[in-house]
């Protein structure tokens, strides 16, 4: 009876709460739904430029043409209203950007039509006298001109303007020029011209310095903003306002930029005239909007390399001071990608989407920021996780005459940086595109590519783009580690890239030293290198870990650049031909290959069961030696030599078979402990795909305890060595 009470006043608060809360709750649904309504008209009609406030001087189009934009956009919205159906991310930014830009055309040719009336530049005329004052109160003289004057004791000032000027404007602006210079203890040479490129307004050159008021200089400010903007993937409308906001908030200020002009240009160098007190390595811009970055500063003229193609780029046209560095893209959508020199794609698989940069030439992380090496980077080849460990952050030379299997064992060390963590970053400098390509292929085909990115600079491209792709790498592997991530960097190869240098600097006309090699090549390559780094955790904690690799011809490791690269990393991997064509792969030379770091990048484990490894392999090649002529042989040296030749063989390893830290380990203590004596070095491959696949399926247990890395005690060896000898009975 009371259950029946519950229920039906259960029954009766909830009837009451339905007919007192329906109200509520729709209404809540209502101003929902009208919110969302809402925000979706706006979203459809953001093109519409709104009326301006009226200013003093009218700089943008008026109501009518708002309309016209309006209509003429009517196409591309619609585009967008369809735009996050069912269409996959990079096709909805695509669609976002080509909209964009075809607005921001459109925006470009409205202003330029409406600042090109008569009425329109009658009322910029009227604002010629207020421009001249504001102009007036800020012109000085650069660090460049000074330098200018003093050298030649005149400098020359142009009034340009796009129709005459008042003549008591014009005595002004002499006058207050005059003064200036004549104060600094030189002559002015005063022009005064008519330009009808400016489209109106007026502009005062002093040196090289610009103070711009006109029309043409607007709409290239204004172009370039709404250009600039970064697209993402879900800012459709904000996108959309912000170009709404960049043309309202242009105004007609005064703009100051300093120009010079090109003196000759050839074989990818261009020579500057003006603009001496430009810095190293900031970008100028051509003409027709070609970049370049100034390589060489003299004291009458700047010598910078070009981007890409120069033909088109005239003597004495005008170049633009950016006032900003060489920057590359960055970011995650850099991986999986094929990049040039400068992070564009070409690998075919459309706009990468980035928007962050990184300056390519960046200062290396300070002492107090840098942690020692201690977290090993396991590459999966036994030759060098035994021998000539490599730690995370470390810098390890991979040196070698050609076709020694370089390139092999970097790609094997990508490979099996699957599921550790690490980011890739193959940087390619003078290779043939076909290698390029093959490698591209090879990462891919074994699911590498996610979590790798290749910066290409081919033999075929310009020696300006070979010269700066190891500095862009290294920019993208910055911007990993200073997020606390591990970065491996391979610069292939660093003699390449020194040849590509000297090209450059022969070409500036720099003193060449020692083989034509110009004298801060040790500089260039060091502060490179110096950039891979084990961050302290207040500094980020990630790490980049470089393996250049070095070129040497008939296996002269004494050469200039192998010897400069020898000293600036932590050790170096040596491959030898002769090794090499005796069938020894990889071919790493254990006598003249090291690792600074060394132990400190090993697991436990391996530290010990190879801990004897490097010496006896090396008491082996020596006793080798002086035995190939087929002396008598006592016993014991017969028996070193037989072991030393089992060893050898087992560290011989194939392409594209990067090994887990336990089979190596399982297998080098198998060698060492003697397990393996009844094989035959040729069979070492063999034996080695036995053992792995005999003890994962019979001792997975004891595979487990050795994937951990942990050292083993003398319990543990005993049980690894009981199961060896069972292993090598049922062999
Ligand atoms: P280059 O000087 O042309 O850059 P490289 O030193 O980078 O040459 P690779 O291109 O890596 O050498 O290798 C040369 C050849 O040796 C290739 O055909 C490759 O397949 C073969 N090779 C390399 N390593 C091994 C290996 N461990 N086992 C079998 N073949 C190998
Ligand atoms: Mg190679």
């Amino acid at each position: 009876m009371h259950f029946v009470y519950v229920v039906i006043n259960v029954l009766l608060l909830a009837g009451i709460i339905v007919l007192v809360g329906r109200k509520a709750i729709a209404g809540i649904f209502r101003s929902r739904r009208e919110k969302i309504d809402r925000e979706l008209t706006e979203a459809e009609t953001p093109l519409v430029l709104e009326p301006l406030p009226p200013a003093e001087a009218p700089v943008l189009p008026v109501e009518e043409e708002v309309g016209q934009i309006r209509a003429e956009s009517e196409e591309t919205l619609r585009g967008l209203e369809t735009l996050f159906e069912g269409d996959s991310a990079d096709q909805r930014r695509e669609m976002l950007l080509q909209t964009r830009n075809a607005v921001v055309e459109k925006v470009l040719a409205l202003t330029r039509e409406h600042m090109s009336t008569e009425e329109y530049r009658a009322s910029l005329a009227a604002r010629h006298g207020e421009a001249v004052e504001r102009i007036l109160s800020r012109i000085h003289l650069t660090p460049g001109d000074m330098s200018y004057l003093a050298r030649t004791g005149r400098l020359y000032v142009t009034l340009t303007s796009a129709s005459p000027l008042a003549p008591e404007l014009v005595d002004k602006v002499r006058e207050k020029a005059t003064d200036m210079v004549q104060a600094a203890g030189g002559e002015i040479s005063f022009w005064v011209r008519e330009n009808s490129e400016l489209l109106g307004g007026l502009q005062l050159r002093i040196g090289d310095t610009i103070y711009d008021f006109s029309i043409a200089d607007k709409l290239y400010r204004l172009g370039k903003t709404l250009k600039e903007r970064p697209v993402t993937e879900t800012d459709g409308d904000s996108m959309i306002s912000g170009m709404r906001k960049a043309v309202q908030d242009m105004e007609l200020g005064i703009d100051v930029f300093q120009v010079g002009r090109v003196i000759s240009v050839s074989d990818g160098i261009c020579w500057l005239d003006g603009l001496v007190d430009i810095m190293y390595g900031e970008l100028v811009e051509f003409v027709n909007g070609q970049r370049g970055m100034v390589m060489d500063i003299q004291p009458d003229r700047v010598g910078c390399i070009i981007f890409g193609r120069y033909d088109h780029i005239d003597s004495y046209s005008r170049v633009r001071r950016l006032n900003i560095m060489a920057s590359v893209p960055v970011g995650e959508a850099m991986l999986g990608r094929v990049v040039d020199a400068l992070g564009n794609p070409i690998d075919g698989k459309g706009r990468i989407w980035t928007n962050e940069r990184r300056p390519i030439e960046y200062n290396a992380p300070a002492i107090p920021d840098r942690m020692s090496v201690s977290v090993p980077l396991h590459t999966g080849i036994k030759a060098i996780d035994a021998l000539v460990p490599i730690g995370r952050g470390q810098r390890e030379l991979i040196i070698g005459d050609r076709q020694t299997g370089k390139s092999a064992l970097v790609i094997d060390t990508i490979l099996s940086q699957k599921g550790q963590g690490v980011i890739c970053i193959y940087v390619a400098v003078g290779q043939k595109r076909a290698s390029v390509a093959e490698f591209a292929a090879r990462l891919e085909q074994r699911g590498a590519m996610e979590y790798t990115t290749i910066v290409s600079a081919t033999a075929s491209d310009s020696a300006s783009l070979q010269y700066v792709a190891p500095f862009a790498g290294a920019a993208m592997s910055e911007y990993f580690m200073y997020k606390g991530r591990d970065v491996l960097i391979i610069y292939d190869d660093l003699s390449k890239h020194a040849v590509a240098y000297r090209e450059l600097s022969l070409l500036l006309h720099r003193p060449s030293g020692r083989e034509a090699y110009p004298g801060d090549i040790f500089y260039l390559h060091s502060r490179l290198l110096e950039r891979a780094a084990r961050l302290s955790p207040e500094a980020g904690g990630g790490s980049v870990t470089a393996l250049p690799i070095i070129e040497t011809q008939a296996g002269d490791i004494s050469a200039y650049i192998p010897t400069n690269v020898i000293s600036i990393t932590d050790g170096q991997i040596f491959l030898e031909a002769d090794l090499f064509n005796e069938g020894q792969r990889p071919a790493v030379n254990v006598g003249l290959s090291v690792s600074r770091v060394g132990g400190a990048a090993q697991t436990k484990l391996m530290k010990q069961v190879a801990a004897s490894l490097r010496t006896s392999l090396a008491q082996y090649r020596e006793l080798a030696t002086f035995t190939q002529f087929g002396a008598d042989l006592d016993n014991a040296t017969k028996k070193v030599l037989a072991s030393g030749a089992r060893m050898m063989a087992a560290l011989r390893q194939d392409r594209f078979a990067p090994l887990a830290d336990w089979q190596q380990a399982l297998l080098i203590f198998a060698v060492s402990e003697g397990f393996a004596d009844k094989t035959q070095p040729e069979d070492m491959e063999v034996f080695a795909a036995d053992l792995y696949r005999w003890f994962q399926a019979e001792r997975p247990e004891l595979v487990e305890q050795l994937s951990t890395g942990k050292k083993l005690d003398a319990a543990a060896q005993d049980k690894l060595r009981a199961a060896l000898s069972e292993f090598a009975e049922a062999l």
